[in-house]
Formats: C-alpha cells, structure tokens, sequence
C-alpha cells in the first residue's frame, strides 16, 4: 500500500470526526470514498522508493556513454556527444555527486539541480552536452520503469511515423567545401550543381535540403538562394554562426528560401531569439546538445507558439538518435528529422537501433521501448574502446591562404 493511500486514509477518519453528517462534511466524505474506490490509489508507487546509487561513464572513442544505476536494478542509459571526451567523462562523473540519493523520475528537478548547481558554469557545450545525456539516461530508466517507450511520456504520439533523411527521397546538400569572403563564380556553380543533381536524384516528390554548415559567406549564399530557386530547397541551414541575430535578420531579408539552424544553440535561452525576431524559418536543435529530452520538447513548445516546425540536427549513434526520434514522435510541429548513417552504423557495432527506416518513403517507425529500447553489448563496447589506434584530434580547418575557417 502507497503512502498516499494511507494519508487519504487518516484524512477521512479525521473528517469523519470533526464535520458529523452535515451536508458539507457528506460532500467532502463521498470524495474521499471516490477517491478510495480510484483504481489509481490502489496502484503502488513503484517510482517512489527509487533511488540513484552509481553512475558507470564508458569512453568509446569520441563518445562517452552514462550508465545510471539505482537500488531497484533497473537502470538508464544516454549518450554525451560532440565534445572533448575524456573532460566530458570527468565532468559527468562530478555531476554525479549532485545524483545520488535522488529519485531518478524527477527529470524536470534533477535537470534544474545539474543545470542550476553552479551559477557560473550554466549553459554552454561542456555543460548542455554533459546534461543531456544524463537527461536521456533518467528518461531511459523512467521509461523502463513504468514499460513504455519514451514518447509515451513526453504526451504520446502525434504521429504514425516519422520523415527522415537521408534517403532516397530526402537529401541534403553539403557545402562542398569552406569558402572565403573572396569566393569566386566558379565555387558558387559547384554548390548549384550539387543542388540541381539531387533534385534530379530524389525527383519533383523528393525533398532537397541545402546545409551551408557557417561555411559560406553571408554574401555568398545570397547569390546561392537565388541561383538555385527552381529547386525547390526545403530549407537553408546553419546559414551564420550563431551569436549575433542581427545576421540571422539580415540573412533572413535577403533570402527567399527558408533558413534553418540551431544545432550549436543550447537551452531554451538560446532558442528564444530566432523566435522572437522571426528570423528562422525552421529550429534544428540536437537532443544532444541543447540539454537533453527534457530541453528539446520545451524549445519544441516554444517553436509552436510561433509556428515554426522542428528538423531536428541529430548526428548521433542509435541511443541519441533514438532519444531525438521519441521527442519527434511526441510533437505536434515535426517537418523532417535527420539521421547520421555512418554514426548510426558506428554505434550498431555495440547497441541496437530500435527503429527502422524504409528508404523509398523517407518514413521511420516510431522506436519500440520500453525506455528508450536500446541495449549494449558492453564487451564490444568495451573492445572498440581499447583500440589503440584511435586518437582524438582537433578539428583543423583552414581556407587556402591559411586563415581560420568557420565548419
Ligand atoms: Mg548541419
């Protein structure tokens, strides 16, 4: 019996005592009985003696993967991403201490407690990223516990199936390069070939996205958006760095092609000026890095209030982009999701991927749970993890004359 039941017990006696049989007391009395005789009450709390006990961090190469242990056995896992892996598991590991002994089905306050512990160190990658793969593992183990899929706890599903790219269908374009301000005719006409050929490639009912990736100049995608208008582009993306919205607004005035971002936006905080200033057309955040299931269905809420769609940035191994799908699946404003098929691919070396893609319809099945239905081989896991051969390096990208490139 819940300790719920029990205080719903005590309370009717007292007012069985103070009020007698006076007709308010009688209204107050049959509510209490109603609430006796809810199915819900007799239903144990299984969630509430739960408790965190230890966290098990697993460096993969570039990849560090929290492993969240409680009392009862059942356990949570997710994915930190996109960062310097050997800081990101010492962090993780600190985290921890602000963890254990809790509830692991306090997502909102447990999320609240990493994310507001040290004022100064709020925000940003090393602490977004860190977060949301803790917050993937508390849904993972919440999920688990009651035995449904994670969608099922973010509102259910608003959707059947989910588009994806790429595919066959649904591709987008790179930008072939990183450009200078100085960029020349002929670098425009490579990134208009590049376009014209995937049009062709998915045909008039395919969709064609185009990625500047911060690469290209503002002035050159300009003369871009124009050249390649009778593609019919779904959506310019990462077409500035973020940080100054006034270039997103500028961007935003010249172009006629919709404009996309915000996969390096972390929080609800840094969503909220695109939206504000209508100066995107589509929001990308990743599940990773903007801080977890937790943040992304927020800026999801955020983004429906100004009727702008989510295309989720996903580059994530399958526990990531399955943590991403489950919030896709559970939005009411979804205009396509991406997938990584070589991060994919990397991570089914030691994890399944619960979910498919049937590549002539561009559609994914929605993930099967319970939680986030995805399980570790942790001896493979572990053996990738020993190679000795693997080394993480920094980026360098450098344009021709030796300067410093945006990527
Ligand atoms: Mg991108």
């Amino acid at each position: 019996m819940s300790k719920t039941k029990k205080t719903t017990t005590l309370n009717r006696r007292d007012l069985l005592g103070t009020l007698g049989a006076t007709v308010g007391g009688m209204m107050v009395l049959n509510h209490a009985v109603a609430q006796e005789n809810n199915p819900a009450e007799h239903v144990a709390d299984s969630a509430s003696e739960i408790r965190l006990t230890e966290m098990r961090t697993h460096l993969v190469q570039h990849k560090v993967y929290v492993e969240l242990m409680t009392n009862m056995g059942v356990t949570g896992w997710g994915e930190v991403s996109a960062l310097v892996p050997t800081a990101a598991e010492v962090l993780a590991r600190k985290m921890f201490d602000l963890l254990k002994g809790e509830n692991p089905t306090r997502i909102e306050f447990l999320w609240q407690k990493l994310f507001r512990a040290h004022r100064d160190m709020r925000g940003g990658p090393f602490m977004s990223h860190t977060i949301a793969g803790i917050d993937m593992a508390l849904w993972d183990l919440t999920g688990k516990l009651w035995g449904v899929p994670v969608y099922r706890l973010l509102g259910g599903p608003c959707r059947d199936k989910v588009k994806v790219y790429p595919t066959s269908k649904s591709h987008k374009v790179p930008p072939h390069g990183v450009y200078g301000h100085a960029i020349n005719p002929d670098e425009v006409e490579r990134m208009v070939n590049a376009i014209k050929r995937t049009r062709d490639q998915v045909g008039p009912d395919g969709t064609v996205m185009f990625d500047a990736h911060c690469a290209v100049p503002p002035a050159a995608l300009i003369q871009l958006a124009a050249a390649v208008k009778a593609y019919d582009v779904l959506f310019m993306e990462e077409v500035a760095v973020p940080g100054n919205i006034e270039v997103f607004k500028r961007l935003k005035a010249a172009i006629d092609i919709p404009l996309a971002t915000g996969e390096r936006d972390h929080t609800i905080w840094e969503f909220i000026p695109y939206l504000h200033e209508a100066a995107i057309d589509v929001l990308q955040p990743d599940v990773a890095h903007c801080g977890g299931i937790t943040q992304m269905k927020k800026i999801a809420v955020l983004a429906e209030a100004y009727h702008v769609p989510l295309a989720p940035h996903c580059t994530t191994s399958p526990l990531g982009a399955t943590a991403s799908l489950s919030v896709g699946a559970s939005i009411p404003f979804l205009l396509i999701h991406e997938t990584a098929p070589g991060a994919l691919k990397w991570g089914e070396q030691f994890m399944n991927r619960p979910w498919s893609v049937d590549d002539t319809t561009a559609y994914a099945t929605l993930p099967d749970g319970p939680g986030l239905g995805v399980t570790f081989d942790v001896e493979k896991m572990q053996a990738i993890a020993a190679d000795p051969n693997y080394e993480w390096k920094w980026p360098e990208i450098k344009l021709e004359d030796g300067s410093i490139a945006d990527y």
